[in-house]
C-alpha cells in the first residue's frame, strides 16, 4: 500500500485561543520525524489521553500534537534495517502525545527504536486491548520476579482492580501462577474480578489500617492508588515481598514509616511505564503473548470506538463512568 497523500488524524492544540483537538486532514509532513511509517489498524484510551485530549492535565509537551499514547500498525515505509514493508509492530507510550506525534491518526510515524515487531501470539487488536495498561501491569510483576517475588510468598494485591491497569494486572498475575486478592472500591463488580481470576476481592478497607507494621498476609503486589492505601500494603506484606507501585488514583502522597523496609525487608519499587528501555520493552511484550496473556482480553475490552468517538469517551472517563478497555479502530 502507498502512504496515502492525506489521511485523517485526532490533533490536540494549545496556542492564544486556548485548548482545541479534533479530527483533522494531515500529511506526512505534519508529523514528527521517525524512520518507520505505519497505516495504523488500533490504539486505545487511557486516563493519560482522556487527561490529553480535553485539556485537563498538562500531557503534551509540545503543540500541535496527534493524541494516543498507544498504536499498533503495519509498516509502510522503513528507513531502518530492522523493520521491513509489511511488519507489524507496535508502540506505548515512548513520547507519543507528550513530545511527538501519537497513535490517534491512520498514518503514523515512529522512531525505530521505540518500535517493537509484535510477537507471534498476539493480534495488532490484542495488542491494544492490552496497550500501556497491560504493559505497566506486566512490568510491575516483572520488577517484582526480578526482585525474587514467587508465588510462595502468597498472595499478590492489586488496588485499583476495575481500572484498566488493574483488571489487566488480576488476569496477568493469576495466568503467571499468583494468588491474587483485588481491592475494590466498586463491590458489584466483584464478580466480574473473580471471572479474571481473582481468588478473594477485598473493600478497600482492607487496606485501612495505619500501624507502622500490621500481621504479614500478602506476599506482595501492584499499587494504583497511592496514598494510605499503599503505606498499608506496605505494612501488611511479609518478609521480603514486594510492592510495585504504578499509580496515584487515590493520592500522589505517600506517608510510611521504615518498619516494612528495616523489619521486614520489604521493597517497594517503582514502575514507570514510559521511559522503559528497549530489551525490557520486548522482554514483556513476548511474555504478554506467551505465559502472562491474559485469559480474558474480550471481557476486558467492552468498547471499540473511532476517533470521531474519542471526545465522548474521553468525557466519560474523566467522569469515572468507564468500566473496562477502549480500543480505537483506525
Ligand atoms: P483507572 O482510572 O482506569 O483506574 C483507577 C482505579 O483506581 C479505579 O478504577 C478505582 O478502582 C481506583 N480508585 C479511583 N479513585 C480511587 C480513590 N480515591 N481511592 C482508592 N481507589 C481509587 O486508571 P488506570 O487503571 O488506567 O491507571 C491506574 C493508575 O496508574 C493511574 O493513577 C494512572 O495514572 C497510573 N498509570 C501509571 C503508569 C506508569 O507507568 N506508572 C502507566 C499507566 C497508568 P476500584 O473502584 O476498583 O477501587
Amino acid at each position: 500500500m502507498a502512504i496515502p497523500a492525506r489521511f485523517r488524524a485526532f490533533r490536540i492544540h494549545r496556542d492564544d485561543a486556548g485548548h482545541r483537538a479534533g479530527i483533522e486532514e494531515l500529511s506526512l509532513d505534519d508529523l514528527a520525524p521517525g524512520e518507520i511509517v505505519v497505516r495504523a489498524a488500533w490504539s486505545s484510551v487511557n486516563y493519560k489521553d482522556a487527561l490529553a485530549g480535553t485539556g485537563k492535565g498538562r500531557i503534551l509537551r509540545r503543540f500541535p500534537l496527534v493524541g494516543g499514547i498507544d498504536v499498533a500498525g503495519h509498516v509502510l515505509a522503513s528507513g531502518d534495517s530492522r523493520f521491513r514493508e509489511g511488519d507489524a509492530v507496535l508502540c506505548t507510550g515512548c513520547g507519543l502525545s507528550e513530545t511527538r506525534d501519537g497513535g490517534y491518526a491512520e498514518i503514523v510515524r515512529l522512531e525505530a527504536d521505540w518500535a517493537i515487531p509484535l510477537p507471534a501470539g498476539l493480534d495488532l487488536r490484542e495488542a491494544m486491548v492490552l496497550g500501556t495498561a497491560g504493559f505497566t501491569a506486566a512490568l510491575g510483576l516483572l520488577r517484582m520476579e526480578e526482585n525474587r517475588q514467587k508465588p510462595g510468598l502468597g498472595p499478590l494485591v492489586v488496588t485499583g482492580a476495575t481500572g484498566g491497569v488493574g483488571m489487566l494486572a488480576v488476569d496477568i498475575y493469576t495466568r503467571a501462577g499468583y494468588e491474587v486478592h483485588a481491592v475494590s472500591g466498586k463491590a458489584d463488580r466483584a464478580a466480574f474480578l473473580r471471572q479474571l481470576g481473582a481468588r478473594e476481592v477485598l473493600g478497600r478497607e482492607a487496606l485501612a489500617m495505619s500501624r507502622p507494621l500490621e500481621s504479614a498476609r500478602f506476599g506482595g503486589g501492584l499499587d494504583n492508588v497511592g496514598g494510605p492505601m499503599l503505606a498499608s500494603l506496605l505494612a501488611q506484606t511479609v518478609p521480603y515481598g514486594n510492592v510495585a507501585s504504578c499509580g496515584l488514583a487515590g493520592s500522589s502522597e505517600l506517608s510510611t514509616t521504615v518498619m516494612p523496609f528495616i523489619i521486614r525487608g520489604v521493597s517497594l519499587l517503582g514502575v514507570a511505564s514510559a521511559g522503559t528501555a528497549r530489551d525490557i520493552r520486548e522482554q514483556i511484550w513476548d511474555r504478554l503473548a506467551g505465559p502472562w496473556k491474559p485469559a480474558h482480553l474480550d471481557r476486558i475490552c467492552t468498547r471499540e470506538v473511532t476517533l470521531d468517538e474519542l471526545p465522548g469517551i474521553f468525557a466519560t472517563m474523566l467522569a469515572g463512568e468507564s468500566f473496562g478497555r477502549t480500543v480505537v479502530r483506525l
